[in-house]
């Protein structure tokens, strides 16, 4: 029997990163960063949503959220075996695992499980969205729970989340049409993982994501480690599984630089499992140009079209996800290439509330009819995105075509896909904006920039209207839209060299 109980929470982290389960478990603490405050933010507003939702619910339901531990738990089975028709904030266990559901709901036949999100219940456009993989996980161990103490309804659970739906997840279902595993299977696999991780039979290895790593508390100490590894995830898109498939004959970056790439060929495959032609090449090019260190030079894979337009506009969005509220939509103009012409334009809304956002929306769809001979120039299809959700959202704004029309490529060119993606390699860990724009030599004025830390200074601008906060954010903005135009020029000054160096 293991010394620890697997939780929902690990369950959640897991799916994000392995390490990360054994790193809480076992690491020094000592070495762990200071909490984000955006993942901080996060748990504040989770529990804030958490409250107002309890608060306002019409139905009777046993509140249980000023008890812990064994009493916590006594008084829930007491509830179950009285079939209490809602349970709040309970707790239960059976043998290693250990459940805290916010909602515990008798549906005649049984209980069933559910959690309170601050964000939207599933992922994906809201009328096709998906189970979300962390969702599900914990859901899983709250049903696995109840099945065990045999007063399940079923398997099935759910998600009351912030627009106020309730999601069913529906174990029995498989995960996609490409994924026949059902939901229920992946609950069972993340579980087992997590018992191999706290039995330490499964050895984990940290693994780099940017998206991923740069908001865990065990930031610092793991890139240290992967560097001085040399580590294969160092490399751009190369990630967990296919470091994994790599590393039965590669262990460091060197080591995959320095192979002859014809032996992990084999017609028109490659011998590693899971990883194609193209995707070797690129990546062992890759390689060779991280282990060139201080002689290492971005370069063009291919020769790509970006003309010189008389006039150019650098975009940038904010949103928040929390309060779904796009904040800020920044714009820097240039005309001619000439920097001293540069102007920073900004529509802030500033309020949190649907006309102010509105408003702001509207004004940036003016803004950029008016530069309708501009080329527009932004990083990932985000802008697109939320644009496409903005104008769902606010249809008298504008109208889809118009959308489309503005994000033509003949006028608007996405950075990261359509250049930097595919066509250049740079020797750096990850191609965001911030990396790139970093190793041209371009800085930020704020020590601390990141989208995340723009959505807690937008909360706490709402908080405390402070004007500080407010300037904080709007030269964050414009420096995303400097960095993008230092990111073009960049470009434009790099070599082509079509062949592995
Ligand atoms: S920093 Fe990255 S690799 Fe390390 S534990 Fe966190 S998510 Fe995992």
């Amino acid at each position: 029997m293991q010394p620890y109980s697997i939780t929902a929470s690990m369950l959640y982290n897991l799916v994000s990163c392995e390490h990360r389960l054994y790193l809480d478990t076992f690491g020094d603490a000592s070495q762990r960063d200071e909490p984000n405050a955006f993942i901080q933010l996060l748990w504040e507003k989770g529990t804030l949503f958490e409250q107002e939702v309890i608060q306002k619910l019409e139905t009777p339901f046993l509140d249980l959220s000023r008890y812990r531990g064994d009493e916590k738990e006594r008084r829930t089975r007491e509830a179950i075996e009285q079939r209490v028709s809602l349970i709040y904030s309970g707790r239960l266990s059976v043998n290693d695992l250990l459940g805290e559901p916010d909602l515990l709901r008798n549906d005649g036949e049984g209980y069933v499980a559910g959690d309170i999100k601050s964000g939207s219940g599933e992922e994906g456009d809201e009328d096709q969205g998906k189970p979300k993989k962390t969702y599900a996980v914990q859901l899983g161990l709250y049903t696995d729970i109840l099945e065990r103490l045999n007063c399940s309804a079923g398997r099935w659970a759910f998600i009351w989340d912030i627009h106020g739906k309730e999601i069913r997840y529906e174990f029995s279902q498989p995960q996609g049409r490409r994924t026949p595993e059902t939901w229920w299977e992946l609950y069972n696999t993340v579980r087992q993982r997590a018992q191999d991780i706290l039995e330490q039979r499964h050895e984990t290895q940290a693994a780099y994501s940017s998206g991923i790593c740069k908001l865990c508390h065990w930031y610092r100490p793991c890139l240290l480690n992967l560097q001085k590894q040399h580590d294969l995830t160092l490399l751009p898109e190369l990630g967990r599984s296919k470091r994994d498939a790599l590393r039965t004959h590669f262990s460091t970056i060197q080591n995959f630089a320095a192979s002859d790439l014809k032996s992990l060929i084999n017609g028109k495959k490659t011998i590693i499992s899971g990883i194609g032609l193209g995707t070797i090449q690129k990546l062992h090019a890759r390689a060779q140009l991280v282990s060139a260190g201080a002689h290492a030079r971005p370069y063009l894979r291919e020769a790509i079209d970006l003309p010189a337009h008389d006039s150019e506009v650098f975009f940038d969005i904010e949103v928040d996800p929390l309060r779904d509220h796009t904040y800020l939509h920044g714009f820097i103009e240039r005309h001619h290439q000439d920097h001293s012409t540069e102007q920073y334009v900004a529509f802030f809304a500033e309020n949190p509330t649907p006309d102010a956002e509105q408003t702001a929306f509207a004004q940036a769809i003016e803004y950029l009819q008016q530069h309708a001979h501009s080329m527009v120039y932004y990083y990932s299809k985000y802008e697109r995105t939320m644009y496409r959700k903005l104008q769902t959202k606010y249809p008298d704004v504008c109208s889809a075509d118009d959308i489309e029309t503005l994000f033509l490529r003949e006028r608007a060119i996405d950075l990261y896909f359509d250049v930097v993606l595919k066509a250049t390699e740079w020797p750096t860990r990850d191609y965001s904006i911030k990396t790139l724009a970093k190793y041209l030599g371009f800085l930020w004025r704020d020590t601390h920039p990141s989208g995340a830390a723009s959505i807690e200074w937008f909360h706490r601008w709402v908080e405390s209207g402070d004007q500080i906060i407010r300037q904080r954010i709007l030269d964050y903005n414009e420096d995303d839209c400097i960095a993008t135009r230092v990111l073009l020029d960049g470009i434009r000054k790099l070599p082509i060299k079509t062949s592995n160096p």
